[in-house]
């Protein structure tokens, strides 16, 4: 089993590639969200397999942002809707856009390759599914149209590649990258002070994600010197 569940309802897996998380929202009758699901062939596959013990049906997907690597998919997790926003969706399928994301993924299974960012635009606050509200916290920090999740019933946020143990900020694109990732961070800063649990993107869930902020603020301001 590589879903380990962090907070009720809340399961989360991690590659062996760049500890790379992939969350799974637990809602009514075995329905569930599925973030970013990562990395390996084999272990999306496990993923698959583990939804399949604990009963789950993926009802939806989500894509925190324009990375290959938050942009995966595999057959077994159904041909269901996969939500993104719109800056996410309008830089990873154009056709520029795609190209690169294939040629950044590498090698990569024939019959997954169509799989891949095939999402959605979602410009609602909020993932229209039947589980806990799960609120989209959209900014342009790492990349422009990055988005966290906010879930308040659980006060969980899902960071995406922001407030990350293992991954320092990594501003890019735009005129001002620096003062964009500091926006992005002020952004979910209100979110980060009213989350018991804060997952990210690549590295180990916490229950102090101030300090994690914190500790962006500091690398940015590094950067910046
Ligand atoms: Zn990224």
């Amino acid at each position: 089993m590589r879903l380990v569940e962090v907070a009720a309802g809340i399961l989360v897996a991690t590659s062996r590639r760049d500890s790379t998380t992939t969350t799974v929202v637990v809602g009514p009758g075995g329905r569930a969200l599925l973030v970013d699901p990562a990395w390996e062939v084999d272990e999306l596959e496990s993923l698959a397999d583990d939804l399949d013990t604990l009963g789950l049906t993926v009802e939806a997907g989500f894509s925190t942002h324009a990375h290959f690597d938050h942009l995966l998919w595999h057959p077994r997790f159904g041909d269901v809707p996969r939500w993104a926003s719109p800056e996410t969706v309008r830089r990873s399928t154009s056709p520029e856009g795609r190209a690169a994301l294939l040629a950044e993924l590498g090698p990569w299974p024939a019959e997954l390759v169509p799989l891949v960012a095939r999402v959605q635009e979602l410009a609602a606050p909020a993932v229209p599914w039947p589980g806990p509200r799960v609120e989209l916290v959209v900014h342009d920090a790492h990349v422009p149209g990055h988005t966290a999740l906010w879930l308040p019933t659980r006060r969980v946020l899902l960071a995406g590649d922001m407030l990350s143990d293992v991954e320092p900020p990594l501003p890019e694109d735009g005129p001002d990258p620096l003062a964009a990732y500091a926006e992005g961070l002020d952004a979910l800063e209100p979110f980060a002070a009213a989350a018991a649990l804060l997952v990210p993107g690549h590295g180990s869930p916490t229950a102090e994600p101030l300090a994690r902020l914190a500790a962006d603020r500091r690398a940015l301001a590094a950067l910046a010197r």
